[in-house]
């Protein structure tokens, strides 16, 4: 078996046959929790031009076969669902409240929560969570405790960084890191905030002879390789499509998980803000085309800066840390030039030829803002490229992964009436669209934990 096919074959994001074996989950409910989701929120996008340009150059660049229209995650190109309706409204996790029923919810905005409350059971080893002390919207502090009804749980989805920072605030972590923080020890589990990852994203600019109408991420091109190729572009309202890169957005909410902790200043911020201002903006009217890496191997963690749940706690993601990473994404540059230079592509371009892949690499470079400490010269390799251009598709996870943080049913690990269901859990970041599988696992724990609770209150 060659390279290529070992590593396909470890891909579990790309097969999602794999990756619900992987998880431990069951099938069935899966297949049904999914459906689940869908139908209330996903809907299939009409493709613009861009997307239709990059599905084309997929293609002839050999990322095939084309898949159409579908939710997996296949080796090839597709095009992929979208939670934006026919009317362009964006619809969210929250659409999916419809489906409750409202005498059993009450949903409480913009309140936070500062920590679980536990309480050691008589006779119990494991101490028990009982509640939670939690800040309204109005800044007002309350508690709120479970009810006496037997199953009754408390359930953490604060996702990849709040869940673990929540658990450490409460008293689960590691010993030393929260004796630092002077938190009284309810479970030493050294596992707490480690294995945080994040999906490295690189992306090449494409100047084009006209305005491309905007577009958020609808084909997909997953190679071989498991890296995944996709495309936005669009002209925003100052007239340029740079304000709808991933990258410059990302910037634009403190792009600072890119640069080790103690680089994190307010010096570097003010350098993100001055590096805006000097954009070579003129340049980048046209399109992005984006990999990702599924799956990355380099690992990093999550540790408090206080006990604070309103400060963010330090979060490092190491990416490239792992020569495997670096090197898938220089597969995928390879494979974005081998796009650009297709004939979809060539007839977007600007015929006067003054665009090189050379030239459009050290352009995208430029115009990068991931406030890692830039090379004044040009890109000399695809490497260092990747190193230069790097930076977040908010697909960050783990941090309460699944047999170390969590058992197999989600529950903490050292406590009682507490779990964890979110993207911490996830040791893989499945795909496109995270958000679809985390949706589906909230739906698939639910139905879960209600045939728990039946199955105990008929005494099975
Ligand atoms: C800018 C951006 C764009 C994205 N685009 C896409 C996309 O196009 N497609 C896609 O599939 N995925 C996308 N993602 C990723 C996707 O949003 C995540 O994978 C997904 O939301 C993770 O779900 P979660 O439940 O683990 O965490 P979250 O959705 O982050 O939910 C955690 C919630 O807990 C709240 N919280 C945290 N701490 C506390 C506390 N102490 N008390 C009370 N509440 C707390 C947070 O405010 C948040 O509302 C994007 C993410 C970002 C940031």
């Amino acid at each position: 078996m060659g390279e290529a096919n070992d590593l396909r074959d470890q891909l579990s994001c790309a097969c999602p046959c794999r990756f619900v074996k992987d998880a431990g989950w069951d099938e069935e409910l899966v297949n049904q929790s999914y459906p689940w989701v869908e139908e209330r929120i996903v809907y299939w996008p009409k493709i613009a031009p861009w997307q239709a340009a990059l599905r084309d150059g997929l293609l002839e660049a050999g990322v095939s076969p084309y898949n159409g229209y579908t939710y997996d995650h296949l080796f090839g190109t597709k095009v992929g669902g979208t939670i934006f309706d026919e009317a362009g409204y964006r619809h969210t996790a929250a659409d999916l409240l419809a489906a409750a029923n409202p005498d059993n919810l009450r949903v409480l905005l913009h309140a936070s929560v500062n920590k679980v409350i536990f309480k050691t059971r008589h006779g119990h080893q494991k101490q028990s969570a009982i509640g939670v002390q939690f800040k309204d919207e109005n800044g007002g502090h309350h508690q709120a405790f479970l009810s006496q009804k037997r199953g009754s749980e408390i359930i953490v989805s604060a996702g990849a960084i709040g869940s673990p920072q929540l658990l450490l605030i409460s008293g689960i972590g590691p010993r030393s890191e929260l004796k630092k923080h002077n938190i009284s020890i309810v479970f030493h589990n050294e596992h707490v905030g480690k294995g945080m990852s994040d999906n490295p994203l690189s992306s090449v600019f494409i100047p084009t002879k006209d305005p491309p109408k905007q577009s958020l991420i609808e084909t997909v091109g997953i190679t071989d390789d498991g890296v995944f190729i996709e495309a936005s572009s669009g002209f925003g309202q100052t007239g340029d499509s740079i304000h709808c890169h991933h990258g410059i957005m990302s910037a634009e909410i403190g792009q600072l998980s890119t640069i080790p902790p103690k680089d994190r200043s307010l010096e570097a911020v003010h350098k993100y803000v001055r590096n805006k201002n000097s954009l070579p903006k003129e340049v980048f009217h046209g399109g992005f085309i984006l990999s990702k890496i599924d799956g990355p191997l380099s690992t990093g963690n999550l540790v408090l800066v206080d006990t604070d749940p309103n400060s963010n706690p330090i979060v490092t993601f190491n990416y490239f840390k792992h020569p495997q990473d670096l090197r898938r994404c220089v597969y995928g540059i390879k494979t974005i030039e081998k796009i650009i230079s297709t004939n979809t592509f060539s007839n977007f371009t600007p015929k006067d030829g003054g665009y090189s892949m050379e030239k459009l690499l050290n352009m995208s470079v430029a115009a990068n803002i991931n406030l890692i400490p830039k090379h004044t010269d040009d890109s000399t390799s695809l490497e260092q490229f990747c190193r230069d251009t790097v930076v977040t598709i908010w697909h960050y996870h783990g941090g309460c992964h699944v047999g170390k943080v969590v058992d197999q049913q989600y529950k903490v690990i050292g406590a009682s009436g507490l779990r964890v269901i979110d993207g911490s859990t996830l040791s893989r970041s499945p795909g496109t669209n995270p958000q679809a599988t985390v949706m589906m696992m909230g739906r698939y724990m639910g139905v879960k934990i209600l045939r728990e609770r039946l199955g105990r209150a008929a005494g099975v």
